[in-house]
C-alpha cells in the first residue's frame, strides 16, 4: 500500500547529514545509528565489507564511501532521513550539493586523530551552509583518547560553543556552558541557574551551540546518547505552501533507470505531477516539461515508492530526463556551483581503441551525473580531456567506465588547471609601431558571470577605425587562449570589446595589429585586479 501524507502527523522529520575526514568513522557511526534505532537488524561492518550504506561494489571493496547514500531510521518522536556523504576531498562537490539539502549535520571526529586538516574544511563548509551541527567524537575506545583535551581543542580551534552533552541532566556547569554563548540567556541564567530546553534548541538552531557526544561507533557507545540529543534538541523547519525543490543528485538504479534525488523545500510533489525548468529567464528550445514517474524512498540499495513527497523529505525519482544536479525546480532557484573546484587536467587515453566519438558520448553521460567531472573534447589534438579534483577519483573514474561500458582507459600525467579573470572594467591599450609600422588598440575588459568564459564584441565607430581591421582584431582576439598576469593561466569569465583603434595609411600591416592586440589584452590585464580561480 503507497504511504499516504497524514497532515495530522505530528511526529518530526529532519534531514540528517553525517560528514567526517575519511577513516574518521562515518559509516561505521551511520551503521550504528540505524542498528541502535531498530531499522537494521544485523550491525555490517565496514572491515567484513558488508556495511548497509557502502552498497556499490567499489566502495566495498576500497573500505571508503563514494557516492551518497540515503537511509531511513525512527525514533519514538521522529524520523530522520540520513544522507552519507563522501568524506574524501576529491568528492567534496557531491558532498557540497548534499549539505543544500540537510537540515543538521553529526561531524563525526576521530577520537584518536583529533582535528584533521580536511575537518576544518568542512567546518568551513558547513558555516558557509549555516547546518546546525552536532559533533560526535569517535574511537574512545582507543587506549590514550582523552575527552577533556579533545573537548578543549574542538572549542579552541573550532567554536567556543563546543559542549560536552553528555553531562548529567540538571547539571548547572552544562546550563552555564551553554549560557555562556549568548548574553541574553547569560542574563536569564543568572536568574534561575537553568536554560530551558527550547532555548537550547534554538542556539544550536543559530549555531551558537554544537553539542559534543564522545563514544565508539564501532562498540556502541554514546549511540543512544547522540540519538536522544537528535530528538530532543532538532526542530523541523517550516517550508512554503509553494512546490519547490532541490535536485542534488542525479544517479542510475541497477536496471539503469535514471533516478534524481531532490528534496522537496515547499508545498508536495506526487506521483505524475509535471515538473519543468520553465522560468523567465529560459530559453524557450531549452525548456523541457516531464512527469514524475515514480517517487522512491531509499534505505541503502532498497526503496519503497510513496504516492507523495511533502516538502521535507528527500526522494528519488524516476521519469525524468533533463534534471541537472545542482538544479532547483518550482521556486527554487539553480545552485551557484561549488565553494570548492576541480583542479587537474588530464588526457584520457583510449587504450583499447575505442573511437573518441563514441568514447565522448559515453564519458558526456558520467559528466551528465556529475558535472564536477569535467569533459573537454579538445578538437584540434583530437583528445578527450577530463578535469577533477584529484587522483582517487581518477582510479575511480577508470573503473567506473569499465563496468559501465566495458571500455578501458588510461589517463595522461595530470596538469593543475587553473584559470585567471578579473574583478574591476579596466580598458587596456596596445601599441605596436616600429619603423614603418602601426597599429593601435584599446579594449575594455569586463568581468563576466562565473562560467560564461570569454566574449568578445566590438563597439568601435568605422570612421575611427574601418570594419576590415576591427575584424582582424577580433580574430586575433579569438585566436589563442590569453594567459592570465597572476599565474600564466588562461583567463576566462571575461568581455573584451574593442572600442578604438588606429592604423596608418601606408604603414600598417597585416600582422601588426596582432601585436597591438596582445599588447592591449596584456596591459588591460596588468591593470585590472586579477583573481585565480
Ligand atoms: P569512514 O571512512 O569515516 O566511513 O570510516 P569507517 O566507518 O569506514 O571506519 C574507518 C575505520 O575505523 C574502520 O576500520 C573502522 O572499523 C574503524 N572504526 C570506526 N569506528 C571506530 C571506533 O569507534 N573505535 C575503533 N577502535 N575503531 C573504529
Ligand atoms: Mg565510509
Amino acid at each position: 500500500m503507497p504511504v499516504e501524507i497524514n497532515k495530522e502527523n505530528k511526529r518530526k522529520h529532519i534531514c540528517l547529514g553525517i560528514l567526517a575526514h575519511v577513516d574518521a568513522g562515518k559509516t561505521t557511526l551511520s551503521e550504528a545509528l540505524l542498528y541502535e534505532s531498530g531499522s537494521i537488524r544485523k550491525l555490517g561492518r565496514v572491515d567484513h565489507r558488508d556495511a548497509f550504506l557502502d552498497t556499490d561494489a567499489l566502495e566495498r571493496e576500497r573500505g571508503i564511501t563514494i557516492f551518497s547514500k540515503m537511509a531511513e531510521f525512527s525514533t519514538e518522536e521522529m524520523d530522520v532521513t540520513l544522507l552519507d556523504t563522501p568524506g574524501h576531498a576529491d568528492f567534496s562537490t557531491e558532498m557540497e550539493r548534499t549539505l543544500r539539502v540537510l537540515d543538521y549535520a553529526v561531524l563525526v571526529i576521530s577520537g584518536t586523530d583529533g582535528i584533521q586538516g580536511h575537518t576544518e574544511t568542512l567546518w568551513k563548509l558547513l558555516e558557509q551552509y549555516r547546518i546546525p551541527t552536532f559533533l560526535f567524537i569517535n574511537k574512545m575506545d582507543r587506549p590514550g583518547t582523552d575527552a577533556r583535551s579533545l573537548l578543549l581543542e574542538l572549542r579552541h580551534r573550532l567554536h567556543g560553543g563546543c559542549i560536552d552533552f553528555g553531562r548529567p541532566e540538571g547539571d548547572e556547569l552544562f546550563y552555564e556552558d551553554a549560557a555562556l554563548t549568548d548574553e541574553d540567556v547569560m542574563e536569564d541564567f543568572l536568574l534561575t541557574g537553568r536554560v530551558e530546553d527550547a532555548v537550547i534548541v534554538r542556539l544550536i538552531r543559530e549555531r551558537k551551540i554544537f553539542p559534543c557526544y564522545f563514544g565508539s561507533a564501532l562498540k556502541l557507545e554514546g549511540i543512544r546518547e547522540l540519538l536522544a540529543g537528535l530528538e530532543a534538541y532538532t526542530e523541523e523547519k517550516t517550508y512554503p505552501a509553494e512546490f519547490g525543490a532541490r535536485v542534488f543528485k542525479i544517479a542510475r538504479d541497477e536496471q539503469g533507470t535514471r533516478l534524481t534525488y531532490l528534496k522537496v523545500t515547499g508545498g508536495v510533489l506526487r506521483v505524475k505531477d509535471l515538473l519543468s525548468n520553465r522560468r523567465p529567464n529560459v530559453r524557450a528550445d531549452s525548456i523541457w516539461e516531464e512527469k514524475a514517474d515514480q517517487l522512491r524512498v531509499y534505505s541503502g540499495v532498497k526503496f519503497r515508492p510513496v504516492e507523495a513527497a511533502p516538502a521535507g523529505s528527500v526522494v528519488a525519482v524516476t521519469g525524468l530526463s533533463r534534471t541537472a544536479p545542482g538544479e532547483g525546480l518550482g521556486f527554487e532557484t539553480a545552485w551557484a556551483g561549488p565553494v570548492l573546484e576541480p583542479v587537474l587536467n588530464y588526457r584520457v587515453e583510449l587504450t583499447d581503441g575505442t573511437d573518441p566519438h563514441t568514447a565522448l558520448l559515453r564519458l558526456r553521460q558520467l559528466e551528465e551525473e556529475d558535472p564536477q567531472l569535467h569533459i573537454v573534447w579538445n578538437e584540434t589534438a583530437r583528445e578527450i580531456h577530463v578535469q577533477l579534483m584529484g587522483e582517487v577519483q581518477l582510479e575511480i573514474i577508470q573503473r567506473l567506465i569499465r563496468e559501465r561500458f566495458g571500455m578501458e582507459v588510461s589517463f595522461g600525467a595530470g596538469a593543475i588547471c587553473y584559470r585567471e579573470t578579473i574583478a574591476n572594467t579596466v580598458e587596456g591599450v596596445g601599441h605596436f609601431e616600429p619603423l614603418r609600422h602601426y597599429a593601435e588598440v584599446h579594449l575594455l575588459l569586463e568581468p563576466g558571470e562565473p562560467g560564461s568564459g570569454l566574449q568578445f564584441a566590438a563597439a568601435c565607430p568605422t570612421d575611427v577605425l574601418d570594419l576590415n581591421w576591427q575584424r582582424l582584431v577580433l580574430t586575433h582576439l579569438e585566436e589563442k587562449p590569453h594567459l592570465g598576469v597572476l599565474t600564466g593561466s588562461p583567463i576566462t569569465d571575461m568581455k573584451i570589446t574593442l572600442v578604438a583603434g588606429r592604423a596608418h595609411e601606408k604603414h600598417t600591416e597585416g600582422g601588426d595589429f596582432r601585436q597591438a592586440t596582445y599588447r592591449a589584452v596584456r596591459q588591460g590585464l596588468m591593470r585590472a585586479e586579477s583573481v585565480l580561480l
